[in-house]
């Protein structure tokens, strides 16, 4: 991996990546996933495990939602065949060797893990019931908890892409976890927040709480579109209470987290098929607050040449609508 000349940026080379299959269609097509509750074509599937390095974790039972014939698992986590961090460790080190100081590189190494959240292959985030999230919560506690065991874990980066505009190569809904060498330079203004004397993100939640822009609120956390959105229709989700780490929730705030990101991601999907989903659970080690961000993707807010210039937003739509158009969305939302 490679830094910046100048910024605390980093890119990472990850050329085999290439070779990755894809079945979702271009953004035109991309209004929703092929139906059927199960696909011979994706790899995902159950049935079709031999395609997928094997697993590294599973929850086993009946999935409600399986095909004829049955899965043996309702949750499943292997090893992704095209890491972003290839772990190359040789070469690096002899680029390192070789490069003046101008060329900063470190080895581009680092777990990258994919959670098949529901053998289902129709579902979205959005349709998943709160057991299932509850679910998928607890998969990426165990997992990021066995990837900040291996040496060299500085973070733990969980999320989604949904649908071809925010990024995703497959149709059938999965999350990815990414162990990282350090901590990325966002990460960093985050936690010097947290640090400080009064957390930054504690005084968030009790400014946006009952304010224009909020969206939902139940037992252990808040939804809401930030002041400054750098995405359209941008929806954050911070706990009520200062908590570090997605494994220092106890059972009821989990499940509320669980109920939370479903109806959250249910109101999206009526706005937009395609966004991305980012869990900022703290590093090992220090203080944090924990959140998690959506970024929604429509063909019509494309990040062009002034946004990558100055690293401005514009955007079509301020965040007091958005959350006024989420509020309308959620409260129609069933009970499970
Ligand atoms: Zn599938
Ligand atoms: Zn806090």
């Amino acid at each position: 991996m490679r830094r910046d000349y100048f910024f605390d940026r980093w890119s990472l080379i990850a050329s085999r990546r290439n070779s990755r299959g894809h079945d979702v269609a271009g953004a035109e097509a991309s209004a929703g996933v092929t139906p059927g509750r199960w696909s011979e074509a994706c790899d995902f599937c159950p049935g079709n495990e031999d395609r997928t390095p094997p697993s590294l974790l599973e929850f086993g039972g009946a999935d409600p939602h399986a095909p004829a014939g049955g899965s043996s698992w309702r949750l499943r986590v292997f090893r992704n065949r095209f890491p972003i961090l290839p772990g190359d460790a040789d070469a690096a080190a002899a680029e390192a060797a070789a490069a003046p100081p101008l060329y900063r590189v470190r080895p581009s190494r680092g777990g990258h893990e994919v959670v098949v959240e529901s053998a289902r292959h129709d579902l979205t985030p959005g349709s998943f019931s709160t057991a299932e999230w509850a679910d998928a919560f607890r998969a990426y506690r165990a997992r990021i908890a066995a990837l900040e065991a291996e040496p060299g874990t500085a973070w733990v980066e969980v999320f989604k892409n949904q649908g071809a505009l925010a990024g995703a190569s497959r149709e059938h809904s999965h999350s990815q976890i990414v162990a990282l060498p350090l901590v990325p330079a966002p990460m960093k203004v985050k936690c010097r927040q947290t640090a400080a004397a009064e957390c930054g993100f504690c005084r968030v939640v009790a400014s946006e709480m009952a304010g224009p822009r909020m969206v939902a609120v139940n037992d252990h956390f808040v939804a809401f579109c930030p002041f400054a959105p750098q995405w359209e229709n941008e929806v954050w989700i911070l706990a009520l209470r200062h908590v570090a780490r997605l494994d220092a929730l106890g059972e009821a705030a989990g499940r509320s987290l669980a109920r939370m990101v479903r109806d959250v991601a249910s109101a999206v999907e009526q706005l937009t098929p395609c966004y991305n989903l980012m869990l900022f659970s703290g590093p090992p080690g220090r203080d944090f607050h924990l959140h998690l961000e959506i970024a929604p993707h429509s063909s019509g807010a494309v990040k062009a040449g002034f946004e990558l210039a100055t690293g401005f937003s514009v955007l079509r739509i301020s965040p007091e609508e958005s959350a006024a158009r989420y509020r309308s969305l959620i409260s129609g939302t069933g009970p499970n």
